[in-house]
Parts: C-alpha cells; sequence; structure tokens
C-alpha cells in the first residue's frame, strides 16, 4: 500500500504515517550495514522521517544514521531528519544537559557536526527541564529556527501544562512555538495521547511522533511462550527495562490479542501497529527494528487499517481492558 502522509500538527510539514527510529539499534545492537539496510528500505517505501537523539548509543546513532545519508546521498529536500537534547551524551557535568540556552546551542552545534549535516529538519526536548524556565527553551528554539539550524521544534514527554505554557510563552512574544510532541503510545501506554492531550490537538494543533509502538517488542507476541535470545530485553544494562516492559499481566493480555488475530489473519505486530495508526491524533508511528524482515512486516500495518473495524476495535478494547477515561466535569 502506498504511503500516506499528514501535517505535523498545524504546521506545513509533511510527515509519513510510519517513520523509523534508531534507539538502542543503530551504533549499539546492530551493524552499520544493517542500519543501513533498515533505511534504505523505509526510505524506498515512502518513509520520509529518521529520529534520533543526542542520547542514542551517545552520540554514535546520530553518527551513523548521518553517514548513510550521506552515502545514499537522497536529495536533502525529500527526508525530515531530528534529534532530541536533554540528556547529553554521558556527561555528568550540570551544563552537559538539560534544556538551558548553553546546553541546547552546544548539542545542537554537536548532533549537526555528528550527522554532518548543516541543519535539522525537527529538534526535540527529549524531557521537561525542571530546573530551566520554560521561556528560556522557547527563545532558545525560536533562536535556533532563525539561525537556520532546525526548522520546527517539539517535546517529548512533556505534560499538556508545559506545552500551553510554552505555546503561550511564544504567542506573548511573537515566537515560533512548539509543533509536535513526542510521547509513548501503545496499547498499553493511552493516557497521553487519548486523555492528556485531547484538548490541545483542537486549540493548538498538536501533531505527534509516538514511540515504542510495539512496547519494545512484548507486542509483537515473541515473548509469550518463552524468553527468546538476541533480542532488546534480553540486552545487557537494560534490566530496567525488561522490569518495565516484560511483565504476566502483559503477556496474558498478549495471548488474548493472538488469538483476534488468528480469527483476523494478521500478525501481532502488524495488529498492534495498525491499532496506533487507527489513532487519528498520531501523526506518525516511529518504528523499531533490529532486522530488515520485521521492518517489512510492519509495513503491512499501512494496509491492515481497514481491517480493523468499530467491531475489532470493540473486541481489542475488550481484551485491554485500559480504556482511558476522561475526568468528569
Ligand atoms: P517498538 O516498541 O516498536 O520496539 C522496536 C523493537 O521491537 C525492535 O527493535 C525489535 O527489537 C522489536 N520488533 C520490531 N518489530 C518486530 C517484529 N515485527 N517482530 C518481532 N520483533 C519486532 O519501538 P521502539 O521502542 O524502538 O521505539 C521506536 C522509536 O521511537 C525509537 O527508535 C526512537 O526513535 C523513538 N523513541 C523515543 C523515545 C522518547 O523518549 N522520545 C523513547 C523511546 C523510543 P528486538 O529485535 O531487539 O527484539
Amino acid at each position: 500500500m502506498e504511503m500516506q502522509y499528514n501535517n505535523l500538527g498545524k504546521s506545513g510539514l509533511q510527515v509519513s504515517r510510519l517513520s523509523l527510529g534508531s534507539w538502542l539499534t543503530f551504533g549499539k545492537q546492530i551493524s552499520d550495514d544493517s542500519a543501513e539496510s533498515l533505511m534504505d528500505y523505509a526510505y524506498n517505501n515512502g518513509i520520509n522521517f529518521f529520529d534520533n537523539a543526542e542520547i542514542y548509543a551517545r552520540g554514535k546513532s546520530e553518527e551513523v544514521m548521518g553517514a548513510i545519508l550521506k552515502k545514499k546521498a537522497w536529495s536533502r529536500d525529500s527526508y525530515i531528519v531530528s534529534s532530541k537534547a536533554f540528556f547529553g551524551i554521558g556527561g555528568e557535568l550540570p551544563t552537559q544537559k538539560g534544556l538551558s540556552r548553553k546546553h541546547l546551542f552546544e548539542a545542537c552545534e554537536a548532533a549537526l557536526k555528528r550527522f554532518q549535516l548543516d541543519y535539522l529538519d525537527l529538534y526535540f526536548c527529549h524531557r521537561p527541564d525542571k530546573q530551566t524556565p520554560i521561556e528560556e527553551t522557547v527563545w532558545t528554539m525560536h533562536q535556533l529556527i532563525m539561525q537556520g539550524k532546525i526548522l520546527y521544534w517539539g517535546t517529548s514527554e512533556w505534560s499538556a501544562q508545559e506545552i500551553m505554557e510554552a505555546h503561550l510563552f511564544a504567542k506573548q512574544n511573537h515566537l515560533i512555538g512548539p509543533i509536535v510532541e513526542q510521547p509513548e503510545y501503545n496499547m498499553f501506554a493511552r493516557e497521553k495521547v487519548e486523555v492528556e492531550f485531547d484538548q490541545i490537538y483542537k486549540t493548538v494543533g498538536l501533531g505527534t511522533t509516538i514511540w515504542s509502538p510495539l512496547a519494545s517488542g512484548i507486542l509483537s507476541g515473541k515473548y509469550n511462550d518463552q524468553f527468546p535470545k538476541g533480542t532488546r530485553l534480553g540486552m545487557e544494562g537494560l534490566e530496567w527495562l525488561k522490569e518495565r516492559s516484560f511483565t504476566q499481566e502483559r503477556i496474558d493480555v498478549v495471548l488474548k490479542l493472538s488469538e483476534l488475530c488468528k480469527e483476523l489473519g494478521l500478525s501481532l505486530p502488524v495488529l498492534s501497529l495498525a491499532w496506533c495508526l487507527k489513532n487519528p491524533n498520531v501523526s506518525t508511528v516511529i518504528l523499531g527494528a533490529s532486522k530488515l524482515e520485521q521492518l517489512q512486516e510492519n509495513f503491512k500495518a499501512l494496509e491492515a487499517q481497514h481491517l480493523l473495524t468499530s467491531d475489532v476495535m470493540h473486541k481489542i478494547e475488550e481484551i485491554l481492558q485500559n480504556k482511558p477515561i476522561f475526568p468528569a466535569y
């Protein structure tokens, strides 16, 4: 099926509904050749957005992606590339992370060098920084745009209140505000996307680039029977992620989902990704993949969307039993 494109929030930036991210894979879990084959397949099948961050493999993920972009020599106007600042690349000094003007300016310069690019299309504040006034962050992002170093900016895992504070300050001072938020969204993490941001999709026109659509692979179903070897949740140093993602309660839900998949003739990853795509407030689903076959499989989510009728969505809801509730007014 042909790729579909969406405006990112109220901006004019057209982003593909599926995109590709590099967290834990590029420069870490997979070889640079594998990373290249993933990007190649993605680009040739209509993906125009590649997501990255300073912290991913402590800068190496950006280097790997930048080298691939250079080698491929795709026209610069045909793709969107992002980075994110907040966590730094490992330095522990107070000036080496956060959302101060100092760190954002230096992190952006460093990301551009690692990517070997002149500008980033999208720049995210990777987390809110409680120690920096939002005003300083908004001013800096605006200035980075004015300097031509970034084109658009957004937030990741900010609250609706923090996002609105940024918008209000930007509006009062005629500055360019954020256009997009990058929240976690999958069948197990629904609150922010489905309830918290509900109003601001309509008011400021928030776009979303959602992460971990397969809850780090749990929703692929491969953890159902046994713990497979050589996968993300078995990686050294990611015990915290395993603890968070791999619970019996979740596996029980995924087992029920796999029964539904059999009825529909879909694989679990395809069902789970199509479910994310069904949400009209999701601008793009960022895919992660450690193997080309996974990416190829995951692309089927585009055409699977039409199989998720209201009846099927209702059945999914009955299995999940976690529909977020709107507060009573
Ligand atoms: P997913 O939840 O989809 O997890 C992807 C992983 O699941 C793959 O690397 C692979 O891991 C496994 N997988 C994927 N497809 C299949 C398949 N068809 N069958 C079996 N296993 C499969 O997404 P990510 O967590 O990777 O998030 C996507 C992107 O979102 C990231 O790359 C990053 O760009 C962004 N992100 C942003 C965050 C933020 O704070 N803003 C936080 C996290 C991610 P394996 O083969 O090793 O099991």
